[in-house]
């Protein structure tokens, strides 16, 4: 009878079923291998939330490990419950959550509410200056500390919440175990302690300057934001139900702001596998499960065993890499797909010959499948980004076309952060890094030395370096050692932020704003002299001020503009104008970052809006106090309905935005709205552009963490990669071979493994064997893997499609596009080498022209 009801109930499975159905009010834990369905569970959950228990969408938060889990989280819920329903869900990242309620209620923990958020290399920077400063002490010491090391350690110490002071603490604690000891290491624990010592002062002066800097690092939005649910937990009360996607890879903070949520109102549902735990590295606490159990009266567990992603070679190849953990719990998993072809595992003399493999193989398979796969069912993972760089350009070369995810993210590209730089100080002058970024880039002869005098100086004086460039410029004397010809630089640079922050003030649109840098700092000029590789960041000056992206950014979000303050702004433009073309649309419009979007109006309004609610409204005084609601998509902006009741205007978008949408938030300003979307983003940006064309998929396997693809490719199974030759510690190594476990589950149809007998290593070349964990696999069973390419035919077409729930293409037509492929094929020689077989690769030898799929062609 429910499944007339709620038709998203009929495709589960009756443990699903169950899971989705369960009272809100149990605590939900599912622990489930990959591919159950944990994700679908969650999402099934929150529609029935909403459609059977009633909840509003705002009263859920669901938090997923990326954004673009996210986003693909919403775009299921959309067809679920509507667009509308999907759109005020809290749906987004830990951090990003947090980020949203710091920007509305920050204030109430001491926070400014513009702080910036320091990326990686921001913090990198802070932190190198630190120690800049303390080199003499340091090798008086004989303490060598990179600053990657330093934030390692204190992010670890943040995500368990301990503080600088804590820290000393404890160092000064071992340091006094240390020395009451006599073991034969102790001179090493000796320095360990007194380098956990440094740690600690370090710690409280980065703190220190990232406060100055009103700046949090990605670890203080999830500090913080627990500290603002555990201070003021009526914050929270909205709150009736929070789901939990990857609960493995959860840290203590993320844990805690989880139970701040569940404790508020009770309603928490967590989902998860153990197997997939690759965020160790990061703090994330497989305990954080038991503890859970603790936490919570009466979870309930439910176990998922079907497999619905991949066949059942991938789902056996898989599982004889992650058994082999001895410490691993045991869990059933099946599929009732077909067995279908093997697991493909072969050897390269070098990576470009294993690269060119790949893209000749996508090829292939392109055509084998009757053009029933195309380019974007095809994933390369890979154990690190730098192994890219070969399968790009072979890609490239054999014009497959492709992107990058989890790679060199877009906004931490050099141009793209100059540029957001100057927005930053335009919108937060005291973040020190982006003043210290771009008071002299373009170059305008501010040289370090002055620069470092700035900064002193404004340490003495109590203010940032921007603010103290502001008052030099203002009149204020020069501080010593700074000379004049500099001021008249500085001078330059002052007046782009304030003209800036001017035109921010005024709401003009983010992608003005930024062509308003390129404009006054001639940055194009200053790319083309003094970068080799100009065409490159230009473009991706452009993608940054293309309207798609702005839109994806801040378009699709609920902001307002307050009615009064934009007619204001417009009476102060054009005194003498008559103010008969303004109307709330009209200033909504204008105060739109989109450019140009086409005006539509509810029908209501549609005569002479401004006089519709004009009329609506009393005296002149009251008009301060029209609200519209306006839908925003696809650039066209509708007014659906006015209320005189409210102080805003809302733009009550439909779409998903990065953040979650919602009522409440920074959304009044769009500016800062776009530069912390930015910051937190995690896709590259090259995911808006295109995406017509589809595209072969190149991804870390970190980031690749809950998505599937038809085909998937994953090179460099050799010892040093996976594991990692930075592994070395038996949980290190565990946690290694969970990533290729979590890899090789990414696959529906076919898996393609390979690994090569050299390759660079930190600049050297070096021997390469085959990864101990494929080769433990084959040991125990030598037909697990198979060095023949995959098999293609009518069959295994079928059984495709099948799991696609695609057509199946037409026999004579497939025939046809095997045809054209083969003659299109590049020889032989592109990726099998005699060298390959000089060197005695087992498994060519092996390989003979099997007629298989006819593999001969390339064999
Ligand atoms: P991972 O651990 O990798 O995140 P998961 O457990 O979250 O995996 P999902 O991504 O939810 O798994 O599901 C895997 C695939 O199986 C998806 O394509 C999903 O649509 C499909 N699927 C899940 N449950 C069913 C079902 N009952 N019937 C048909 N298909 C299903
Ligand atoms: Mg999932």
């Amino acid at each position: 009878a429910d499944i007339a009801k709620y038709p998203y109930l009929a495709s589960l499975n009756p443990a699903q079923l169950k899971a989705v159905t369960a009272p809100p009010d149990v605590p939900l834990q599912i622990l489930a291998g990959p591919g159950s369905g944990k994700t679908r569970v969650l999402t099934s959950r929150v529609a029935h939330l909403v459609k059977c228990h009633g909840y509003q969408p705002h009263q859920i938060t669901a938090v997923t490990f990326t954004n673009k889990a996210a986003a693909e989280m919403r775009k299921r819920l959309q067809a679920l419950l509507g667009e509308k329903d999907a759109a005020s869900l809290v749906l987004g990242t830990f951090h990003a959550t947090c980020a949203r309620y710091l920007r509305r209620h920050g204030k109430r923990i001491g926070l400014d509410n513009n702080f910036a958020i320091a990326d990686a290399d921001d913090c990198k920077k802070i932190m190198a200056r630190l120690l800049k400063e303390r080199v003499p002490e340091l090798a008086k010491m004989h303490i060598n500390l990179k600053e990657g090391v330093v934030l390692n350690e204190i992010s670890k110490a943040k995500v368990k919440e301990e503080t600088p002071g804590m820290m000393a603490v404890r160092a000064r604690r071992e340091a006094e175990k240390n020395a009451g000891s006599d073991s034969i290491g102790l001179k090493d624990l000796a320095k360990a302690s007194t380098t956990l010592e440094v740690i600690a002062e370090l710690y409280e002066e980065y703190e220190t300057s990232l406060r100055a800097a009103n700046a949090l690092d990605f670890d203080d939005l999830l500090v913080f934001g627990l500290r603002l649910f555990r201070e003021e937990s009526w914050i929270l009360e909205p709150c009736l139900h929070i789901l939990v996607d990857e609960f493995q890879d959860t840290n203590t903070t993320q844990y805690e702001l989880m139970k701040c949520f569940a404790y508020a109102n009770g309603g928490v549902s967590v989902v998860g596998d153990p197997d997939q735990s690759i965020y160790g590295w990061r703090s994330a606490e497989i305990e954080n499960l038991n503890r859970m159990r603790k936490d919570f009266d009466g979870v309930e567990a439910i176990n998922l065993e079907e497999n619905y992603r991949s066949t059942g070679a991938i789902l056996d190849a898989s599982h004889s890499i992650v058994s082999q953990d001895p410490n691993r719990i045991p869990k059933d998993l099946y599929t009732s797909h077909p067995k279908s072809t093997p697991v493909t595992l072969k050897q390269f003399a070098t990576p470009v010959i294993e690269a060119s493999y790949i893209s000749t193989e996508i090829k292939r398979l392109v055509a084998y499948s009757g053009g029933m796969l195309k380019y974007d069912d095809f994933a390369i993972l890979l154990r690190y980004n730098a192994l890219s760089r070969v399968i790009e350009s072979s890609l490239q070369k054999d014009a497959v076309p492709s992107r990058v995810i989890g790679g060199h993210k877009f906004f931490e590209r050099m141009e793209i952060k100059d540029l957001l730089a100057y927005l930053q100080l335009a919108d937060n002058p005291n973040f020190t890094p982006a003043f210290l970024r771009v008071v002299n880039v373009p170059r305008r002869a501010i040289g370090d030395k002055s620069v470092a005098d700035l900064v002193d100086a404004a340490k003495r004086d109590k203010v940032s370096p921007m603010e103290l460039a502001e008052r030099i410029i203002d009149g204020d004397k020069l501080p010593a050692g700074i000379k004049p010809a500099v001021k008249k630089n500085l001078a330059t640079f002052v007046g782009i932020v304030r003209k800036l922050r001017r035109a921010a003030s005024q709401g003009t649109a983010v992608d003005d704003l930024i062509r308003l840098v390129l404009e006054k700092t001639r940055y194009e000029d200053y790319l083309r002299t003094s970068h080799q590789d100009f065409d490159q960041r230009w473009e991706n000056v452009v993608e940054l001020v293309s309207a798609p992206r702005l839109a994806m950014l801040t378009g699709k979000i609920n902001y307002s503009v307050t009615v009064a303050q934009e007619r204001e702004r417009q009476q102060a433009l054009n005194p003498d104008g008559t103010d008969n073309d303004f109307t709330p649309a009209s200033a909504v419009v204008d105060a739109l970052p989109v450019r140009k979007p086409k005006l539509a109006v509810h029908p209501m309004f549609r005569h002479n809006p401004a006089e519709s609610l004009r009329s609506r409204s009393g005296s002149e005084d009251s008009k301060r106090g029209q609200k519209a609601r306006v839908k925003v998509e696809d650039d066209v902006v509708e007014i659906l309905s006015s209320d005189d009741e409210f102080e805003e205007v809302d733009i009550d978008a439909e779409a998903g935005a990065q953040l979650g949408a919602g009522s409440e938030g920074d959304s009044s300003n769009p500016l800062r709205f776009f530069l912390q979307s930015s910051m937190l983003s995690t896709d590259t940006g090259s995911d808006g552009d295109n995406v017509d064309t589809p595209k072969v998929t190149i991804s870390t396997v970190h980031a690749a963490k809950g998505l599937e693809w038809p085909v998937v490719f994953i090179p460099a199974v050799e010892d040093g990669t996976f594991p990692s030759y930075r592994c070395v510690e038996e949980h290190e190594i565990a946690e290694e071979r969970r990533l290729l476990y979590v890899a090789m589950t990414r696959a529906q149809l076919v898996l393609s493994m390979s690994h090569t007998m050299s390759r660079m290593t930190g600049g050297e070349e070096m021997d390469r064997n085959i990864s101990d964990f494929v080769a433990r696999s084959l040991r125990k069973n030598p037909t697990m893997f198979s060095s023949n390419l995959p098999e293609v035919n009518t069959q295994v077409r079928q059984q495709m499609a099948a799991m696609l729930g695609r057509d199946a293409p037409d026999e004579t037509s497939t025939h046809e596009l095997i045809m054209k492929h083969v003659r299109a094929a590049p020889p032989l020689s592109t990726w099998d080498t005699p060298e390959l077989r000089g060197r005695g690769n087992r498994f060519a030898r092996r390989e003979g022209p099997s007629g298989a799929a006819r593999a001969s062609d390339y064999w």
